[in-house]
């Protein structure tokens, strides 16, 4: 059994197709005609991008408008001024195209890949897609095509770049393998939203999976098990047919509404992280968007986005979900979330530092910007405004003041919007939670960031594997934190939801009905399945289920009890 990073869920069961990346060596002579190396250099550039621009047009229709956007990122990255002139000033020193191209990339490569930002981190990889692609222009070679596989291919490469992601055939290929990349790589997104099990960053896949092995891919617990023993394989077999049976199965929850097994309502909402993950929010049947990261519209870009452009992301999202609640939070820079261009200072402990909300407030002129988009955005549906990692009281009403604020400017510049826009706080932090009904009653919503509860709660660093055995929302100092943030909420009459990964916790569900959460926001593949089960408990089953639980004084104990009443 081969192990790696579980990058996108299932089991896949197939032959593995070897991809072989082509050679592309070349002799590092002086060359005495630079203006030939540049002509061979502009014709491999205008065949990169047109060949680029076709597989992001043919990805838009596979996989998505916005994975398409990285295969246009290609396309501005190899043709931005910086990095032509850099190629050009190494042939006019006298190298061959293929040198000044290698050379040239290989600066910016370091660039990236030397950066604190895992998200920009990543984008080392789109510089070695552009490089390969240059190349193998430059040398004539085939660069690795994944466009006519046969059926149930488990495909197995060291580096599954996205020009190689646009090419795949999604009807063909069952799983993916490869030797490098994380959670957050390009690769992982694409083979997520392509909805592709897929084990990454597996050591030496190349050396240890042979072509035509049989493969089995399991997305979801990050191993590799190949030419299983026949026993093996029939019951590797059985169970993906359980799981895609499990899936398909869930499909009658589809156009459903959300109820409790005592038909009591709740709201199911969507968490995305662009604008364009809102349409698969739609498809997944998502009652609206509990969460919208708007962080990644600050990601992506060298500078502040401007109000326009937060405007027209904002608006995006609140149109296409018509009249559905949309949250959106406000920027939650800092901690993992760092953008370099907001120019944070760095901090021993930059998860306990000037982040969130606090970053926002002592920024105000940039906060109003995005204040001021939201507000634009409410005139074109139900956006809410969800401040993040709050701590106490004067942080609510100082956004709302700079709320006010920008309702004023708006209001004398006579552009509409929604007066009675609701502002929310993010429950992430003990402090919110030991005041939860000081808060609640400064604020129109809540909704519990569990992610974060549970790190703050516990004091574990969300990515510190050393002490990640203590991070666990069973654990009764978390499971007491959510009830009384969700009891101080109920009992001022305000909506709680939660947005944190255990609100789509198969297990904890039944415990959040009987604390009395109101909504639960979920990434869209797990829509279905939460709504299933909401609606298997009764308020009388899971209030006993609660009462058993509540009792118990181990993060283990909770986590077998509440696993032994699964319906
Ligand atoms: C959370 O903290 O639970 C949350 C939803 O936000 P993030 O994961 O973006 O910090
Ligand atoms: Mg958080």
């Amino acid at each position: 059994m081969l192990n790696g990073v579980n990058a996108s869920d299932g089991i896949g069961i197939g032959k593995a197709v070897v991809a072989i990346e082509p050679d592309l060596s070349y002799k590092s002579e002086a060359h005495d005609d630079p203006e030939a190396e540049r002509e061979r250099y502009s014709k491999a550039l205008e065949d990169f991008c047109a060949r680029t621009q076709k597989q992001a047009d043919r990805m838009a229709v596979t996989v998505g408008e916005e994975e398409a956007q990285i295969m246009v990122g290609h396309i501005t990255m190899a043709q931005d001024p910086f990095m032509m002139d850099e190629v050009g000033q190494r042939i006019d020193a006298g190298m061959g195209a293929e040198q000044a191209v290698d050379e040239a990339c290989e600066m910016f490569f370091g660039m990236f890949a030397s950066m604190d930002d895992p998200l920009m981190r990543e984008r080392a990889a789109d510089v070695k897609d552009i490089r390969t692609g240059l190349l193998a222009n430059l040398l004539d070679k085939e660069v690795i095509d994944l466009s006519a596989l046969k059926k149930d291919s488990i495909v197995v490469v060291h580096d599954l770049t996205p020009s190689m992601t646009a090419t795949i055939d999604k009807d063909h290929v069952v799983g993916i393998v490869t030797e490098t990349g994380g959670r957050t790589s390009h690769s992982a997104i694409i083979a997520r939203a392509l909805e592709i099990p897929a084990v990454l960053s597996v050591a030496d896949a190349l050396k240890q999976i042979s072509q035509g092995d049989v493969c089995v891919v399991d997305g979801t617990k990050g191993h590799v098990c190949v030419n299983p023993e026949k026993d093996e394989l029939k019951e590797f077999k059985k169970v993906a047919k359980a799981a895609a049976e499990a899936k398909a199965a869930l499909n009658v929850f589809k156009g459903k509404p959300t109820v409790t097994g005592d038909a009591e309502k709740r709201l199911l909402l969507a968490n995305i992280g662009t604008p364009e993950e809102a349409t698969s929010a739609s498809e997944h049947d998502a009652e609206g968007v509990g969460l919208f990261r708007s962080e990644f519209l600050f990601m992506d870009t060298s500078s502040l986005p401007s109000e326009n452009e937060q405007f027209v992301a904002y608006q995006k999202v609140a149109l296409r979900m018509k009249d559905q609640p949309v949250i959106i939070r406000t920027l939650d820079v800092g901690g993992d979330k760092e953008i370099p261009y907001l120019g944070l200072t760095k901090e021993e402990n930059p998860f306990m530092g000037n982040r969130a909300v606090r970053y926002c407030l002592a920024h105000p002129d940039k906060y109003k910007v995005q204040l001021r988009a939201l507000l634009r955005a409410s005139a074109f549906g139900d956006i809410k405004i969800m401040v993040p990692l709050v701590t106490c009281v004067e942080e609510i009403r100082d956004v709302k003041d700079l709320v006010d604020e920008c309702k004023k400017e708006l209001k004398k510049e006579g552009v509409k919007f929604n007066d009675d826009i609701q502002v929310g706080a993010m429950m992430e932090t003990p402090a919110a939670s030991l005041i939860a009904d000081d808060l609640a009653a400064e604020c129109d919503f809540f909704s519990i960031g569990t992610n974060d509860l549970i790190g703050y709660t516990m004091c574990v660093d969300r990515g510190n594997d050393a002490v990640s055995y203590l991070y666990s929302v069973y654990s009764p100092a978390v499971l007491r934190s959510i009830k009384r943030i969700i009891k101080a909420g109920n009992d001022a009459g305000i909506m709680v939801g939660m947005c944190g990964e255990s609100a789509a916790d198969p297990l904890l569900i039944p415990l959040l009905l009987s604390f009395g959460l109101n909504e639960f926001s979920v990434t869209p593949p797990a829509i279905l399945q939460t709504r299933k089960i909401i609606s298997e408990w009764t308020k009388k089953d899971a209030d006993k289920l609660a009462e058993k639980v509540m009792g118990l004084t181990t993060a283990a104990e909770v986590k077998n009890a509440l696993s032994k009443a699964v319906k």
